[in-house]
Order: structure tokens, then sequence, then C-alpha cells
């Protein structure tokens, strides 16, 4: 099965590809968690788009693009995957159908996470991520067991520096500009199921798995 996750920044697009990734037994391809790991390791790619990604900015096509192919040529998409984060233009979502004509695939389905934008500033602020693992927690909603810190590895929770309240207005205007179009997008072509993602993050995986007929 081959997923698309869209919605705003905080609509928990995140949350739910890791479960469903987990549910279906296919991989969660985040592009955000991509660019995460290349500043992370310092690597070439991750120079290029620091400054752009932490002032909340979309990374340009071309490199998002060329990442995106490299990790479709590996063999663990076999089965399905699911895209979180990526197309975040309609540029990109046309680079993706030539990408899945040319590998024989085709997108099952789009899930738009529904969010109103109020609920979705009070998520990314509440946000705390491991800098170590990517875990992601939220003060309030979903705190680690001990507070500030990974359950996993116990890392110091941080910030994100783009979760930041001035870098989030400018995540915001980017989606409504450039990736909220989107939708129409795969409307055009009937592939669209919207997701009511006010919900616990439980129940709407379980609404999620119910509409894919799992
Ligand atoms: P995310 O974790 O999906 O919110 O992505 C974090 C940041 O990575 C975004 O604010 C962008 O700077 C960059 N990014 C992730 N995916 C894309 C994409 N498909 N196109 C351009 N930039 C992206
Ligand atoms: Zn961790």
């Amino acid at each position: 099965m081959i997923l698309i996750l869209l919605g705003p920044p905080g609509a928990g697009k995140g949350t739910q590809a890791k479960l469903l990734a987990t549910e279906l037994r296919i991989p969660h391809i985040s592009t955000g968690d991509m660019f995460r790991d290349h500043k992370a390791r310092g690597t070439e790619i991750g120079r290029q788009i620091q400054a752009i990604m932490d002032s909340g900015g979309l990374v340009t096509d071309e490199i998002t693009n060329a990442m995106v192919k490299d990790r479709l040529s590996r063999p663990d998409v076999a089965p399905g995957f699911i895209l979180d984060g990526y197309p975040r233009t309609t540029a990109q979502a046309e680079v993706l159908e030539g990408l899945l004509r040319a590998l024989g695939r085709s997108l099952d389905r789009v899930l738009s996470y529904e969010v109103p934008e109020a609920a979705v500033v009070d998520r990314i602020g509440g946000r705390r991520s491991c800098p170590k693992c990517g875990a992601v927690y939220h003060v309030t909603a979903s705190p680690p067991k001990a507070a500030g810190l990974c359950d996993r590895d116990g890392a110091a929770l941080v910030l994100r520096e783009d979760d930041r309240p001035e870098n989030v207005k400018k995540r915001m205007q980017e989606y409504a500009a450039k990736t909220a179009p989107l939708k129409r997008f795969y409307q055009d072509r009937g592939q669209v199921a919207e997701v009511d993602a006010t919900r616990s993050p439980e129940a709407i995986l379980a609404a999620t798995l119910r509409l894919l007929g799992r």
C-alpha cells in the first residue's frame, strides 16, 4: 500500500505515520526526518538546508526530489510505504507521479488530516523532540515518563528550532501557499480521504484503518 499523509504542521502526521507503519508493516518515509538526519550528521545536504529549514521555509524541490528518488530505490519499499511531509508542492507531486510510474507503482490513498489552525498552533508549541532518536512528545497531551527526558534513551528533549513561534508562523504560511493546494490536486484524481485529526492519536489511527479497510 502506498499512502501520502497531507495536513498542516502539527496535525499529527508524524505520529500517525509511525503508528500506520507499524500496523501495515511498511516503511515510514519522512522527508523532515531525513533532512534532520542530514543536519545532525553534518553532510553536504545538511549544510545546504540548515538555514532555510530552521527558519521554517521549504527546502528546494530539486534537493527534496533527488533525496526521495534515492529513497524509493531501496528494496524495503517493495511492499509499500507511507510518505509523511512529501510532496509539499505541486512540482513535487508531479515528480512523484513520474517516479511511481517509472517504478510501475501507483498511489493508493492520500489521507488529508483535517484540524483547525488554533489547535495546530497549540500542539506545536507544546511539542518536544528527542535530538538523539527523533521521538516526539507533547508537554501535556503525551508527556515523557520523566519530565524533559526521552523515554527511550534519556536524552534531554528540545523544542525544535522550527517549532519556535516565529518560525511556526513561516511554516503555516508556506503550508497555506504551497502545500494546501495539493489537496485539490489529489481530489481531482479521486484519491483523497479526509480524516478528522482533532481526536486522540488512537482514535485517529482506528478511523484511518477502518477507511483503509483494515
Ligand atoms: P516536517 O518534519 O515534515 O515538518 O519538516 C521539517 C522541515 O523540513 C520543513 O519545515 C522544511 O524545511 C523541510 N522539509 C521537509 N519535507 C519537505 C519537502 N517535501 N519539501 C521541502 N522542504 C521540506
Ligand atoms: Zn530519544
